[in-house]
Protein backbone atom coordinates (compact mmCIF):
# COMPACT_ATOMS: atom_id res chain seq x y z
CA UNK A 1 0.00 0.00 0.00
CA UNK A 2 1.38 3.42 -1.04
CA UNK A 3 0.15 6.56 -0.18
CA UNK A 4 1.47 9.91 0.90
CA UNK A 5 2.23 8.49 4.52
CA UNK A 6 5.50 7.77 6.09
CA UNK A 7 7.62 4.40 4.57
CA UNK A 8 7.13 2.05 7.45
CA UNK A 9 10.06 0.18 6.21
CA UNK A 10 12.83 2.78 7.42
CA UNK A 11 13.86 3.61 10.69
CA UNK A 12 12.71 6.99 11.34
CA UNK A 13 15.05 9.08 14.23
CA UNK A 14 14.23 11.94 16.51
CA UNK A 15 16.25 15.19 15.47
CA UNK A 16 18.50 16.38 18.45
CA UNK A 17 17.49 20.11 19.52
CA UNK A 18 19.64 22.64 17.12
CA UNK A 19 20.62 19.57 15.31
CA UNK A 20 21.99 20.42 11.43
CA UNK A 21 20.27 19.34 8.65
CA UNK A 22 23.74 17.95 7.06
CA UNK A 23 24.35 15.90 10.76
CA UNK A 24 20.74 14.68 10.75
CA UNK A 25 20.53 13.38 6.70
CA UNK A 26 23.74 11.95 7.91
CA UNK A 27 22.09 10.20 10.95
CA UNK A 28 19.05 9.46 8.76
CA UNK A 29 20.71 7.66 6.02
CA UNK A 30 23.06 5.14 7.58
CA UNK A 31 20.34 3.06 9.74
CA UNK A 32 18.45 3.00 6.49
CA UNK A 33 21.97 2.08 4.30
CA UNK A 34 21.04 5.02 2.20
CA UNK A 35 23.35 7.15 -0.02
CA UNK A 36 22.26 10.94 -0.54
CA UNK A 37 21.03 10.17 -3.82
CA UNK A 38 19.71 7.22 -3.04
CA UNK A 39 17.99 9.16 -0.38
CA UNK A 40 17.27 11.98 -2.80
CA UNK A 41 15.44 9.56 -5.27
CA UNK A 42 13.43 8.08 -2.31
CA UNK A 43 11.81 11.45 -1.86
CA UNK A 44 11.72 12.54 -5.79
CA UNK A 45 14.03 15.50 -4.83
CA UNK A 46 16.71 14.47 -7.24
CA UNK A 47 20.45 14.91 -6.61
CA UNK A 48 20.09 17.70 -3.72
CA UNK A 49 21.02 15.88 -0.87
CA UNK A 50 24.76 15.31 -1.38
CA UNK A 51 25.25 19.50 -1.82
CA UNK A 52 22.68 20.06 1.27
CA UNK A 53 25.00 18.08 3.29
CA UNK A 54 27.96 19.78 2.44
CA UNK A 55 25.57 23.12 3.53
CA UNK A 56 25.62 24.59 0.11
CA UNK A 57 22.51 25.75 0.53
CA UNK A 58 22.03 27.90 -2.45
CA UNK A 59 19.27 27.83 -4.13
CA UNK A 60 17.88 27.05 -0.62
CA UNK A 61 15.58 23.84 -0.26
CA UNK A 62 11.86 24.64 -1.01
CA UNK A 63 9.04 23.69 1.27
CA UNK A 64 8.35 21.51 -1.51
CA UNK A 65 11.37 19.78 -1.46
CA UNK A 66 11.18 19.97 2.74
CA UNK A 67 7.31 18.34 2.35
CA UNK A 68 8.52 15.78 -0.11
CA UNK A 69 11.63 14.63 2.55
CA UNK A 70 9.25 14.41 5.12
CA UNK A 71 7.48 11.51 3.15
CA UNK A 72 10.76 9.76 3.41
CA UNK A 73 11.94 10.73 7.03
CA UNK A 74 9.15 10.65 8.97
CA UNK A 75 9.62 14.62 10.02
CA UNK A 76 7.67 17.41 9.41
CA UNK A 77 8.57 20.26 6.85
CA UNK A 78 8.37 23.20 9.82
CA UNK A 79 10.99 20.30 11.80
CA UNK A 80 13.17 20.34 8.99
CA UNK A 81 13.30 23.86 8.32
CA UNK A 82 14.65 24.33 12.06
CA UNK A 83 17.37 22.60 11.11
CA UNK A 84 18.42 25.26 8.69
CA UNK A 85 19.54 28.71 9.11
CA UNK A 86 16.66 31.21 9.46
CA UNK A 87 16.31 33.71 6.84
CA UNK A 88 19.00 36.54 6.58
CA UNK A 89 21.39 34.70 9.07
CA UNK A 90 24.80 34.39 7.32
CA UNK A 91 26.31 30.93 6.72
CA UNK A 92 29.81 29.53 6.42
CA UNK A 93 30.10 25.71 5.55
CA UNK A 94 33.89 25.62 6.08
CA UNK A 95 35.42 24.85 8.56
CA UNK A 96 32.81 22.74 10.43
CA UNK A 97 32.81 24.32 13.84
CA UNK A 98 32.24 22.51 17.41
CA UNK A 99 31.88 22.83 20.78
CA UNK A 100 32.96 19.98 22.51
CA UNK A 101 31.20 20.22 25.50
CA UNK A 102 27.93 20.69 23.96
CA UNK A 103 28.55 17.69 21.97
CA UNK A 104 29.67 15.97 25.17
CA UNK A 105 25.30 16.48 26.52
CA UNK A 106 23.81 16.21 22.80
CA UNK A 107 25.97 14.09 20.19
CA UNK A 108 24.93 16.12 17.41
CA UNK A 109 26.08 19.31 15.21
CA UNK A 110 24.10 22.40 16.15
CA UNK A 111 23.34 24.48 13.12
CA UNK A 112 24.45 27.65 15.01
CA UNK A 113 27.81 26.67 15.18
CA UNK A 114 27.88 27.59 11.20
CA UNK A 115 26.35 30.98 11.43
CA UNK A 116 29.04 33.65 10.08
CA UNK A 117 28.13 35.99 13.84
CA UNK A 118 28.72 32.79 16.18
CA UNK A 119 32.58 32.21 17.50
CA UNK A 120 31.84 30.84 21.12
CA UNK A 121 29.16 29.13 22.81
CA UNK A 122 26.71 31.16 24.64
CA UNK A 123 26.15 27.74 27.18
CA UNK A 124 29.28 26.96 28.06
CA UNK A 125 31.42 30.52 27.48
CA UNK A 126 34.43 28.19 25.47
CA UNK A 127 35.54 29.29 21.75
CA UNK A 128 34.40 26.66 18.87
CA UNK A 129 37.01 25.01 17.83
CA UNK A 130 37.17 24.93 13.94
CA UNK A 131 39.44 22.14 13.64
CA UNK A 132 40.60 18.67 15.85
CA UNK A 133 43.02 20.91 18.57
CA UNK A 134 44.68 17.75 19.44
CA UNK A 135 46.11 16.54 16.13
CA UNK A 136 45.05 19.44 13.80
CA UNK A 137 43.15 17.75 11.29
CA UNK A 138 40.08 19.35 9.58
CA UNK A 139 36.60 18.15 10.89
CA UNK A 140 34.85 16.17 8.11
CA UNK A 141 31.12 17.52 7.32
CA UNK A 142 28.73 16.57 9.75
CA UNK A 143 26.57 14.12 7.95
CA UNK A 144 29.73 11.93 8.54
CA UNK A 145 29.76 12.18 11.68
CA UNK A 146 29.28 8.46 13.18
CA UNK A 147 32.17 8.02 15.63
CA UNK A 148 31.48 11.56 17.24
CA UNK A 149 35.54 11.49 17.15
CA UNK A 150 38.71 13.10 15.62
CA UNK A 151 38.90 10.95 12.12
CA UNK A 152 43.17 11.16 12.52
CA UNK A 153 43.63 10.80 16.52
CA UNK A 154 40.65 9.63 17.83
CA UNK A 155 40.28 11.79 20.80
CA UNK A 156 36.37 12.44 20.87
CA UNK A 157 34.72 15.49 20.12
CA UNK A 158 33.50 15.78 23.73
CA UNK A 159 37.00 15.31 25.10
CA UNK A 160 38.04 18.72 22.74
CA UNK A 161 36.21 20.66 25.41
CA UNK A 162 39.17 20.70 27.90
CA UNK A 163 41.38 22.09 24.94
CA UNK A 164 38.57 24.91 24.25
CA UNK A 165 39.75 28.48 25.26
CA UNK A 166 37.46 30.63 27.53
CA UNK A 167 35.39 32.77 25.79
ZN1 LIG B 1 28.81 24.41 24.30
ZN1 LIG C 1 42.71 14.79 15.86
Amino acid sequence: MIDAGIQPWLFQIEPYEGESFSHFLGRFRRPNHLTPSGLGQLAGIGAVVARWERFHLNPFPSQRELESLTGVVGVSAERLAEMLPPNGVGMQWSPIRLCGACYGETPCHRMEWQYKSVWKCDRHQLKLVSKCPNCEAPFKMPALWEDGACSRCLITFAEMAKFQKVA
